[in-house]
């Protein structure tokens, strides 16, 4: 399994609409991100949250236990390996896994550490900062960058929402992963040490069987 220690870091939304200054909200977010737990201990989430969403949706528990290497972060930058962060962007993966979703489109919280890379070289105003901001809001509604933030987007929503909309399109397009889906998994009927009923299991022995007929 990879794992990716990423640094701490600072992003900069501005917009002259805003109510709050851009130095401080950059402050705020340069707070918010450098409370990294250790990064090690993001296997321990996404267990955590696949059991969480096993008891949500136990019909897919056995889809869900696979799902362990496909939750794993991608490098994409600043934040990734802060809880709040990582946790969201698995639990929207898993509820995509147990509803038949897909996978391979960036979950808000990638999609919000695009726009912190990118705040990080660029200034972001207007729609993009209301990109940011809306991004954020739905990655993480339980860590707003300040107290009065939803009010705040409720601005960039009247002013820039037709904008908002068409970054957004464009950022899930250009961020999405072709390659993260759910497949040519392997599994011999055992999971953390117990027999199972999975559905990978019979797929495994069937390619087994496959693999093993003579030639014609
Ligand atoms: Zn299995």
């Amino acid at each position: 399994m990879t794992r990716t220690r990423i640094k701490a870091g600072a992003a900069s939304p501005r917009d002259r609409k805003e109510h709050t200054p851009a130095s401080e909200v950059a402050a705020l977010v340069a707070t918010v991100m450098s409370d990294l737990g250790d990064v090690f201990a993001s296997m321990d989430w996404a267990d955590d949250e696949i059991e969480q969403a096993s008891r949500r949706h136990p019909d897919q528990a056995d889809a869900l236990y696979h799902a362990f290497s496909l939750v794993q972060p991608r490098d994409i930058g600043t934040g990734t390996g802060a809880e709040f962060v990582y946790r969201s962007h698995v639990r929207e993966l898993l509820q995509r896994i147990a509803t038949g979703a897909d996978t391979r489109i960036p979950t808000a919280a990638e999609m919000c550490l695009v726009c912190t890379q990118t705040s990080l070289k660029v200034p972001l105003h207007g729609a993009a900062a209301g990109l940011y901001f809306r991004l954020w809001l739905q990655a993480f509604p339980d860590h707003p960058i300040t107290p009065s933030q939803a009010t705040e987007q409720v601005h960039y929503e009247r002013l820039h929402s037709t904008q908002i909309d068409e970054y957004e399109a464009m950022l899930r397009r250009k961020a999405t992963d072709p390659h993260r889906l759910l497949a040519g998994i392997d599994c011999a009927g055992r999971h953390h040490g117990r027999n199972v009923t999975c559905r990978y299991a019979a797929n495994t022995a069937s390619r087994r069987d496959d693999r093993q007929a003579p030639a014609a």
